[in-house]
């Protein structure tokens, strides 16, 4: 079941108004949210980002967090998900409909949509890694804002894909600043280097889990902005995001990390991402 605009609705049976500007524009935000043993992970810093998006375009949200939280319970109920693993929730709310113009037009009601879809753990995938393509950075300057507006990551995406990588590593004038749908962290001397949460790149709930983690672990971490150069000398690199937790990155360009195997530092943060999920949902 989908949830739009105040209704519950099969997949087809669900439309769109066609000047809708989320459809017209990629005018609105997003979550995407992991849903594992049928509870909501890091929901509260899902909904916080959610609403720093909703401030930072100018739409004033006529739900709280807790008509939201209310929401996302209902989905899990309603498709029979409050048992099942591996699910992602994702809820959209675009700034609504109103005759076409760019200028956001007076009194225009945003529209929510949301659905859960059963998706698994890519479980092979943390183990063997993932390769990837550095990539321009083509994106706009907001990349802070999780908006609905993603052509840029579906181009960097695609430019990875069609060189023969799983995922593109993007930098702007030689700065890496994150992956196309993921952020980046590069490991040096048992050390973790990220790009710092500016407007640059998406400030992954993932991301802050992880250097959380780090910390409260004794891993030290610099939030700070590295170049190719330094990418190139890691010896591990990975990427979080919320579907593909700590994936280990074991090539770019072609060209072996480390020794082409997902390195220790990257295992051990996987082992304690895992560990983090279990203490947050099996209570
Ligand atoms: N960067 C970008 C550009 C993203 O789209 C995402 C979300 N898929 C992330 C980073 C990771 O964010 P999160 O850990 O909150 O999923």
């Amino acid at each position: 079941m989908f949830y739009i605009d105040g209704k519950w609705v099969e997949a087809g049976q669900a439309t769109v108004h066609p000047e809708d500007r989320g459809y017209n524009f990629g005018d609105g935000i997003y979550e995407v949210v992991r849903i594992y043993n049928g509870r909501l992970y890091q929901w509260d810093a899902h909904l916080t980002r959610l609403f720093r998006s909703a401030r930072e375009i100018r739409l004033s949200l006529p739900w709280s967090a807790d008509d939201l939280t209310r929401l996302a319970t209902e989905l899990l109920v309603k498709n029979n998900l409050t048992e099942q693993d591996d699910s992602v929730l994702y809820l959209q709310i675009s700034r609504g409909a109103a005759p076409r113009v760019h200028d956001i037009p007076n009194g225009i009601k945003p529209v929510i949509m949301a659905f859960v879809r059963p998706k698994a753990r890519p479980v092979e995938d943390l183990k063997k890694g993932w390769t990837a393509q550095l990539i321009e950075d083509i994106r706009w300057l907001r990349c802070d804002i999780k908006t609905l507006n993603l052509l840029g990551a579906v181009l960097v995406k695609q430019y990875a894909k069609d060189a023969g990588a799983q995922d593109s590593i993007l930098h702007r004038n030689g700065i890496i600043t994150e992956c196309s749908s993921s952020n980046l962290f590069a490991v040096k001397n048992g050390e973790l280097h990220t790009h710092p949460a500016t407007h640059l790149i998406l400030h992954g709930i993932t991301r802050q889990v992880v250097i959380d983690l780090a910390k409260a672990n004794g891993i030290v971490v610099h939030e700070k902005a590295f170049d190719i150069a330094f990418l190139k000398q890691a010896d591990e690199l990975f990427l979080t995001s919320t579907t593909a937790e700590v994936m280990p990155l074991v090539s770019v360009d072609g060209e072996a990390v480390g020794n082409g195997r997902p390195g220790p530092v990257t295992t051990r943060l996987q082992a304690l991402f895992e560990q983090h999920i279990y203490d947050s949902v099996l209570v």
